[in-house]
């Protein structure tokens, strides 16, 4: 088996130009039905790319997938890529926007000033971008977190990342539940850290401190009984929660949506 494509965003974020080798180049079409699957809508156009390495960031962890251009320059196949740094920068934003709101959150709940939490979910997409725990966060607490949050971007704490033994890594690291695992075949866990306050196991891309995110406003919370685990998007959350009301679960979940800068 071919080796995977080594995935450089995942130790230098700031890459928006790499030159890279083509292994190899083939129609959609003519891969296996299970890889075509992940492409929406097929055209005869479409063509898979493998390279040796990347710094195009791919879709998941709640963390939009980057777009840019590849360009041949030679004749000996090897390629330059750029990518929409503008755009790679914003989800950069929203993602360690994200984990700040989440370790707000998780240090009120420490401090007595929240319920105790379970962190479920979470999404960085643009315009919908939420974090999602289990339990009670009553609506009054909306000023609280907004205070903490304030207080962890102001802290401009550095923002690193570090590859980690899964021991230290369920010790250490916030929203780990027992189901967590690690790739197959894989030892280290990547981590994002934010200095001194908490980490994650994350795969997606920051930005270097808590403060190039820039104000993170803390806009809404909402809550649901009964929501199943299984929402993973974040976009249609609001009919998902008033559809489903009245699941079995008894679980109470609390969903705080933010928005971010100008
Ligand atoms: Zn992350």
């Amino acid at each position: 088996m071919a080796a995977r494509t080594k995935l450089l965003y995942q130790t230098n974020g700031n890459l928006r130009q790499h030159l890279t080798k083509i292994l190899s180049l083939t129609p959609v079409s003519s891969l296996p039905p299970s890889d075509q699957s992940l492409i929406k809508e097929v055209t005869p156009n479409d063509h898979a790319l493998i390279t040796t390495s990347t710094i195009f960031y791919v879709q998941g962890g709640g963390q939009p997938t980057d777009t840019g251009v590849i360009s041949t320059s030679t004749a000996k196949f090897e390629v330059s890529s750029v990518i929409d740094g503008a755009k790679r920068d914003l989800h950069s934003r929203l993602h360690t926007a994200g984990h700040i709101l989440g370790l707000a959150i998780n240090h009120l709940s420490r401090e007595d000033k929240l319920p105790k939490l379970v962190e479920s979910k979470a999404s960085h997409y643009p315009g919908s971008a939420a974090v999602e725990f289990v339990g009670n966060i009553p609506g009054s607490a909306l000023a609280a977190i907004q205070e903490k949050v304030d207080e962890f971007v102001a802290s401009k704490r550095a923002v690193e990342i570090h590859f980690w033994p899964m021991e230290r890594l369920r010790r250490e690291c916030e929203g780990v539940d027992e189901g967590f695992a690690l790739p197959e075949g894989e030892e280290l866990g990547r981590v994002v850290e934010m200095v001194g306050l908490g980490s994650y196991p994350c795969g997606g891309t920051h930005v270097g401190d808590c403060g190039e995110t820039g104000r993170i406003e803390v806009r809404k919370i909402s809550r649901s009984k009964g929501v199943s685990r299984s929402l993973s998007k974040a976009r249609p959350l609001i009919c998902l929660l008033k559809s489903i009301v009245y699941n079995v679960s008894r679980k109470q979940n609390t969903y705080i949506y933010t928005e971010y800068f100008g």
